[in-house]
């Protein structure tokens, strides 16, 4: 029996949409999708070319889905990207209420009502965990850290286009030092950037770009953040004329976590911070879009780089 078990129907519109039963399995919702074993092969082999990529001094960490609630606002996040931001709710309360909620819901009614804010909320960036933990250990060593993290992210953001996820993952190179420490490194990984491009067979552009911050004082603080060059991304069309879709940032916070987390380098300055993101998934469907559904027909070049 065929099982309705692809995406297609979720994705009618998309001119990627061809590629959809191939790569994603539906879950209910648009933007959430099970990966297939055909894409899951190519992540997977991905993130082990990411990793050869990484820096020595680089400290691996994986992050879970999840982070606290405390630490994002801390970090300023509601001021920047309140619309995308998805926070953990549960039925706290006595055993009674709980039970009424739920019973609520078997009556046809909306138990939802009953949900509270828990601790949590899902992380819509890898890095921002990785900042607080820096802090703990006290002033940064000579040279700064280095880490290489990864998280499956959330931003809500319903869309019916396979490049734009609720659920997504995240890798990212993170560098905590003194200003020029930052600089250099930004710089060296932009440089970096068109040999990852010709790895993977995937036209590019290299540009100066901004964050979606939310609203009229949000289209403010995206002015000032291209004036100062804070953020660069790698465009990847995914086919001839298509609008290129940002499939990886290069950026400097110059001090804002420093100040936040009061993270100082070794002259007592506050500490600046990099991350180069890694957009995993739209790295990959990026892949499938270019160069087709038959790894065996994938160029030389990037078969060798995926070990295929
Ligand atoms: P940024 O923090 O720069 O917005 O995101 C880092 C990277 O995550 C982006 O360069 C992109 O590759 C990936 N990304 C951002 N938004 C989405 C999205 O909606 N869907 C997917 N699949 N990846 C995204
Ligand atoms: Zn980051």
């Amino acid at each position: 029996m065929n099982a309705p078990n692809t995406a297609s129907a979720a994705a009618t519109s998309d001119p990627l949409g061809d590629l959809a039963p191939a790569l994603f399995r539906p879950m209910g919702v648009d933007g959430v999708y099970a990966r297939s074993a055909l894409y899951v092969n190519v992540t997977e082999r991905l993130e082990s070319y990411v990793t050869r990529l990484r820096e020595p001094e680089a400290e691996v960490m994986r992050f879970p889905p999840v982070m606290s609630r405390k630490q994002l606002e801390k970090s300023g996040y509601l001021k920047s990207f309140p619309n995308l931001l998805g926070c953990v709710c549960a039925l706290h309360g006595s055993e009674p209420s709980i039970r009424a909620a739920a019973d609520r819901h078997e009556a046809g009614g909306d138990w939802t009502e009953s949900l509270s804010a828990s601790d949590l909320v899902l992380s819509p960036a890898a890095c921002y965990p990785v900042y607080p933990i820096a802090a703990a250990r006290g002033p940064l060593p000579a040279g700064g850290l280095q880490f290489d993290i990864e998280a499956d992210v959330f931003r809500h953001e319903p869309s019916k286009s396979l490049d734009r996820l609720q659920s997504f993952r995240m890798r990212e190179f993170v560098r905590i030092g003194s200003p020029q420490e930052i600089v250099e490194y930004r710089e060296r990984w932009l440089a970096r950037a068109p040999a990852i491009a010709a790895d993977l067979s995937l036209p590019h552009a290299i540009d100066v770009a901004s964050d979606p911050f939310f609203g009229r004082v949000g289209q403010m603080m995206a002015v000032s953040q291209r004036q100062q060059a804070l953020k660069f991304e790698m465009l990847i069309p995914y086919h001839a004329g298509a609008t290129p879709t940002a499939c990886m940032s290069f950026n400097y916070h110059r001090d804002h976590f420093g100040q936040v987390w009061s993270m100082h380098d070794q002259h007592g300055e506050p500490a600046h911070t990099s991350c180069v993101a890694f957009g995993i998934d739209r790295l990959v469907v990026a892949m499938f879009a270019n160069l087709g559904l038959d790894l065996d027909r994938w160029p030389a070049v990037t078969r060798r780089a995926l070990a295929l």
